[in-house]
């Protein structure tokens, strides 16, 4: 972390798990966790659709931003079942994930629907948080850097330079989610710096610097604190660790140390 020049960012990623019932006992757990004690970094939780309204009412006091796991590249119009920009916006949300593993390898999303929908996100001024990361053969192939630098140059095509900072990348190795085997924080750190200097590459320095570039992947309260210790890791997105408040608040505490 380099809390400097870049935001640290805890984003839970709940999945598909959680009635927009049992948001509010969440909440509630989590806030006698952290208690109003200062946060050194932001707080996120992305929900499923049907729980953000829920979570936006239920996290406001917590200073807990509340985000998307997928947006619509299009803004309005005959897409059943997708949900807008524009919508999101309007119901207090401020983060999106974009381009998740999961989405890429089920439902066919691709480097180019993943730069629409961070196109679309900025427009909207909500603010992507945009997933990465190479499978297990990719890596044991020596492909790790090029594959990741491919999907961070695609994630930006068309961004304008004003807009590049506000991008949040999270690289998550598929071989390491919900699987239980993290990244040693020196394989973690080494994306996470290649993916900085990708984007000091395309924007300069200054925005390089001011980019945050999140790990995820298993991460938990026994692991974060070293992996969130590394110079170029500016938080973590969570996925298992995120539905359970202790652990996640664990997290959330890891990320304030000095
Ligand atoms: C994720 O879904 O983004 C994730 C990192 O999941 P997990 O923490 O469960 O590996």
């Amino acid at each position: 972390m380099n809390r400097k020049y870049r935001t640290t960012v805890i984003a839970g990623n709940w999945k598909m798990n959680k009635t927009p019932s049992e948001v509010k006992g969440y909440a509630e757990e989590l806030r006698s966790i952290l208690g109003s004690r200062v946060k050194w970094c932001d707080i996120v939780i992305c929900a499923p659709f049907v729980d953000l309204p829920m979570a936006v009412r239920s996290f406001r006091d917590l200073k807990v931003g509340v985000g998307a796991q997928n947006v619509s590249q299009f803004p309005s119009g005959a897409y059943t079942g997708e949900v807008s920009v524009g919508m999101l916006k309007d119901a207090g949300v401020k983060y999106v994930i974009i381009g998740h593993s999961e989405r890429r390898q089920y439902f066919a999303e691709t480097d180019e629907s993943v730069n629409a929908k961070v196109l679309a996100a900025l427009e909207a001024g909500l603010q992507p948080i945009v997933c990465v990361g190479e499978s297990l053969d990719q890596r044991d192939r020596g492909l790790t850097l090029d594959f990741v630098s491919c999907q961070v140059k695609a994630a930006l095509c068309g961004v304008a330079p004003e807009k590049a900072r506000k991008v949040i990348f999270a690289y998550e190795p598929i071989w390491a989610i919900g699987t239980g085997r993290t990244a040693t924080s020196e394989q973690a750190e080494e994306v996470c710096r290649h993916i900085r200097t990708i984007v000091r590459g395309l924007y300069g320095a200054r925005t390089a610097r001011a980019t945050s570039v999140l790990y995820g992947g298993s991460m938990n309260d026994q692991n974060a604190f070293e992996l969130l210790a590394q110079p170029d890791i500016d938080g973590g997105l969570i996925g298992g660790a995120s539905l359970v408040p202790a652990k996640f608040a664990a997290i959330v505490n890891a990320a304030n140390q000095e």
